[in-house]
C-alpha cells in the first residue's frame, strides 16, 4: 500500500480539499452495507466523530473486507469526497486498506447500550467507546484549563511529596508504604511495630493532601498550587469517593477567607466555561445520551453567584426543614458533620445554586484552620454543588504560633511530625488561605456522570485495583 502521511480524523473533518489522497488510521465502530458497497465508521480518538469510509467491493479485495468488523484496526488510503447527506461534511472513498489489527467476535464492546457496571469490568477497553472517549477528552481539557488558570494568575505549580511521614488530617485513613517483611515484623516489648529498619527508618504513608507542604511554599513563593494524586483508605463505598484521586490545592499568602471564597468561585467558573468553550462535541454527546439538563446546568453555574452562608445559619435552615416534615436519614443539630443529603438539600432545594458554607464547629474540622473569636468555630469554607455535595474544602489557616500549638497539643498530634510545619508560624508567619478541589468531583459535575468510578480511567476503590 502506498505510504501517505496520516491525517487525524479531527483535522480531516474540517478539510475541503476534495479529491485529495489521504490516509486515516483508527478502529472500526460499525460496519454496514450491501453486496456492492460497505460503509465503515472509523474513529481514532481525536474526536467523538467518526469518518465514513466507503468501500467499493469491486476495488478492494473481498477476503480483506470480510475481516473488517467492530474493533478492527485499519489503515485506509482513499480520496476525500464531499459527503451527500448524513452528519459529516466529508467521507473517504477507499483506494487501499491495510488491516493493522484484526478483532474477532469475542471483543467485549460489540454490543451497544452496555451498563456502566459492565464497562467498569472492561476498563482497559472502555476508552474506545463514545462515552468514555468523551469523558477522558474532557478530563484532559480540564487538567489543561486548571494549569492555565493558575499560570495566568501568577501562581506557581509546586510539587509536594507523594510519600509522607505526616498525616495532614490526623485521621487513620492512610495507606502505609513499607519494604518490611510483613511475615516477620520486628516488635518492641509492648507489641508495637519497630520501624527502625524500614526503608525510611520510620512509619511512612501515601499522602492524603499536599496542603501542609503547600503552605510552606506559599510563605515563600506567594501563590502556589499543587495538582497531584492523593490517597485515602476510606472504606466508604460511595459514588463520590475513590481510594486514589487527584486533587488541586491552591495556597495563597495574605489571602483571608473572603479572598479564598472569591478564588474558589472564579476558579470553578473558569473551568466550567473552558469546558463549554472547548469540549462542546463531547459535552453535547453526554447531554443527549445521559443527562438532558447537563448543558443547561453548566451554563447556569457560570452565570450564578454562589451563596455565602455560615454553618450555623445552614443548620437553622435544615432544622426548619425537619420541623416542616422533611425526612433526612441522618440527624441535624449544631455540631454535626453535614452529610451529603444535608448539603444537597441546601443547594438543590433551598437555594437552588452553589453554596459556600463557612465557619464550621472546630471539632469537625482540621487543626490548622484559623480559630474564630467565639472559641467555637473556625474559618473553614466548603463549596457545595448540585448533585455532588462537597466539591471544595478549604480554610483560612491559623497563622498564630501559640494558637496553632495549643490546638496541636489539644488534639494530641505528635510534635515530632509537626516541627517543620510550626516553623512557618515561628519565622515570619503570615495570614494565608487555601483549599482543595477534588478533580474527579469537578469532572462528575462537568460530564454529568453519577459515579466517580466513571470519570477516572482506572478507579481504585475497596476491593478493586484491577488493571
Ligand atoms: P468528604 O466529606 O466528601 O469525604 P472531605 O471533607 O474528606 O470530603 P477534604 O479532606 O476537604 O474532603 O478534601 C478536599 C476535596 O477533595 C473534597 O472537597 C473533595 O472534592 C475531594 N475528595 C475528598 N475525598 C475524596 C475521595 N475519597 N475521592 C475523591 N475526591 C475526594
Ligand atoms: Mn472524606
Amino acid at each position: 500500500m502506498e505510504t501517505i502521511k496520516r491525517t487525524k480524523i479531527s483535522d480531516l473533518l474540517g478539510l475541503t480539499t476534495y479529491g485529495a489522497e489521504v490516509n486515516v488510521k483508527g478502529w472500526v465502530r460499525t460496519r454496514r452495507g450491501s453486496k456492492q458497497v460497505a460503509f465503515v465508521a472509523l474513529n481514532d480518538g481525536s474526536t467523538i466523530k467518526n469518518v465514513q469510509i466507503v468501500i467499493d467491493l469491486e476495488k478492494i479485495d473481498e477476503e480483506l473486507v470480510k475481516k473488517i468488523s467492530t474493533g478492527t484496526c485499519l489503515s485506509v488510503n482513499g480520496t476525500l469526497v464531499e459527503s451527500i447527506g448524513g452528519g459529516q461534511s466529508v467521507e473517504i472513498q477507499a483506494t487501499a486498506i491495510e488491516i493493522l489489527g484484526e478483532c474477532d467476535n469475542t471483543y467485549p464492546l460489540q454490543k451497544k447500550g452496555q451498563t456502566m457496571e459492565f464497562m467498569r469490568s472492561v476498563a482497559h477497553l472502555r476508552p474506545r467507546t463514545n462515552t468514555f472517549g468523551a469523558i477522558f477528552r474532557i478530563r484532559h481539557n480540564m487538567a489543561y484549563a486548571i494549569h492555565k488558570f493558575f499560570h495566568d494568575k501568577g501562581f506557581y505549580y509546586f510539587h509536594t511529596p507523594i510519600i509522607t511521614a505526616s498525616d495532614c488530617e490526623g485521621a487513620g485513613q492512610m495507606f502505609q508504604v513499607t519494604t518490611m517483611n510483613l511475615y516477620d515484623l520486628k516488635k518492641d516489648e509492648n507489641g508495637s511495630i519497630v520501624y527502625d529498619d524500614d526503608f525510611f527508618g520510620k512509619q511512612a504513608s501515601l499522602t492524603v493532601s499536599g496542603q501542609l507542604e503547600g503552605e510552606l511554599a506559599a510563605t515563600a513563593l506567594g501563590a502556589i498550587y499543587t495538582f497531584g494524586p492523593t490517597f485515602r483508605a476510606e472504606n466508604s463505598n460511595t459514588p463520590r469517593h475513590l481510594a486514589e484521586f487527584w486533587m488541586i490545592e491552591p495556597e495563597v499568602a495574605f489571602n483571608d477567607i473572603y479572598d479564598n471564597m472569591e478564588l474558589a468561585e472564579e476558579f470553578i467558573k473558569y473551568c466550567v466555561s473552558w469546558a463549554l468553550d472547548n469540549c462542546m462535541d463531547d459535552i453535547k454527546f453526554l447531554n443527549d445520551m445521559f443527562d438532558k439538563e447537563l448543558i443547561e446546568r453548566l451554563r447556569s453555574i457560570v452565570n450564578t453567584e454562589f451563596v455565602r452562608l455560615k454553618y450555623t445559619e445552614g443548620i437553622e435552615i435544615l432544622e426548619k426543614a425537619v420541623a416542616d416534615g422533611h425526612k433526612f436519614e441522618f440527624p441535624v443539630y449544631w455540631g454535626v458533620d453535614l452529610a451529603s443529603e444535608h448539603e444537597r438539600y441546601l443547594v438543590e432545594h433551598h437555594f437552588k445554586r452553589p453554596v459556600i458554607l463557612t465557619d464550621y464547629p472546630k471539632e469537625i474540622k482540621a487543626f490548622y484552620m484559623k480559630q474564630n473569636e467565639d472559641g467555637k468555630t473556625v474559618r473553614a469554607m466548603d463549596v457545595l454543588f448540585p448533585k455532588i455535595g462537597e466539591i471544595i474544602g478549604g480554610s483560612e489557616r491559623e497563622a498564630d504560633y501559640n494558637k496553632l500549638l495549643s490546638r496541636i497539643e489539644e488534639l494530641g498530634i505528635p510534635m515530632k511530625d509537626m516541627w517543620w510545619y510550626l516553623d512557618t508560624r515561628r519565622y515570619g508567619s503570615c495570614p494565608h488561605s487555601g483549599f482543595g478541589l477534588g478533580f474527579e468531583r469537578l469532572l462528575l459535575f462537568v460530564t454529568g456522570m453519577s459515579n466517580i468510578r466513571d470519570v477516572i480511567p482506572f478507579p481504585r476503590t475497596p476491593n478493586n485495583a484491577e488493571f
